[in-house]
């Protein structure tokens, strides 16, 4: 059946689970020892080509993750001790794979949000929350904020329902311009997919990514993780290169 077809017929979370299926049953072809994924917890010979560029050693043959995914699980293993503490975490748009080991752990009260993707618990709106003040001690938001009309008002209240000593973890795509580039002519896809190259973006951040995410009242620290490790564990475990993991904490005498 061909793909918008399917798209019509199926719901999502049956599209989903058929997209899950198809990657489990042929991970056996890449069977081996070379790599190791911390997020299915599987060994292969490779990992696969993804992206438009192309990247080599990219995508996950079993649980379709990707670098990013796997740096920041072991990061949250290491560094956030995820596994250890009890934590009311907020996770915006879940990647089915990180949800389902976080949704794993029993020692986490765990909600996922988003505004529109069937896997996420609750549908919300990053600029305008529905939870409490100081409700969280960890926000995963992954990607996210290029895609948001106003990013400054999203970080605001990802600041106002984290908690005094909570951290937001942020993943972005930088790109090489020492400033972030936002068109406000391009107000349609169409024009948003000339400028930015992605009709569903907002902008594309550049270096000052971080000084961004300061502005709204947070401290941050630029993580590159993978440096943790030796080259040849950073290839063995698929963590890729330069991706930096961001650490927001809120500062406490900021006026809100
Ligand atoms: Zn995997």
């Amino acid at each position: 059946m061909p793909l918008p077809l399917l798209k019509k017929v199926l719901p999502a979370h049956a599209r989903l689970t058929l997209r899950k299926l198809y990657w489990l049953s042929r991970s056996w072809l890449y069977a081996g020892r070379k790599v190791y994924c911390l997020l299915c917890e599987g060994s292969f010979r490779t990992f696969l080509p993804f992206g438009t560029e192309r990247r080599p050693q990219a995508l996950c043959p079993r649980c379709h993750t990707v670098e990013r995914h796997r740096l920041l699980w072991l990061f949250l293993q290491e560094k956030v001790k995820i596994t250890e503490k009890p934590l009311e975490v907020l996770h915006m748009a879940p990647e089915p794979r990180m949800q389902t080991r976080l949704k794993g752990l029993l020692n986490l009260r765990y909600r996922s949000a988003d505004l529109t993707s069937p896997v996420a618990m609750d549908h919300v709106d990053i600029q305008a929350l529905p939870y409490p003040d100081g409700l969280f001690d960890l926000i995963l938001c992954s990607h996210v904020l290029a895609h948001v009309p106003d990013d400054a008002k999203a970080l605001q209240e990802l600041r106002r329902v984290l908690k005094p000593d909570g951290q937001l973890l942020l993943q972005a795509r930088l790109h090489p311009h020492a400033q972030t580039l936002e068109n406000p002519q391009a107000l349609t896809p169409q024009q948003r997919l000339q400028a930015y190259g992605q009709a569903d973006r907002f902008r594309n951040f550049g270096q000052d990514f971080g000084q961004r995410v300061a502005a709204q009242g947070f401290s941050v620290e630029a993580m590159e993780y993978a440096l943790s490790r030796t080259p040849e564990e950073q290839t063995r475990l698929g963590l890729g290169k330069k991706e930096i993991i961001f650490v927001a904490t809120p500062l406490v005498h900021e006026a809100k």
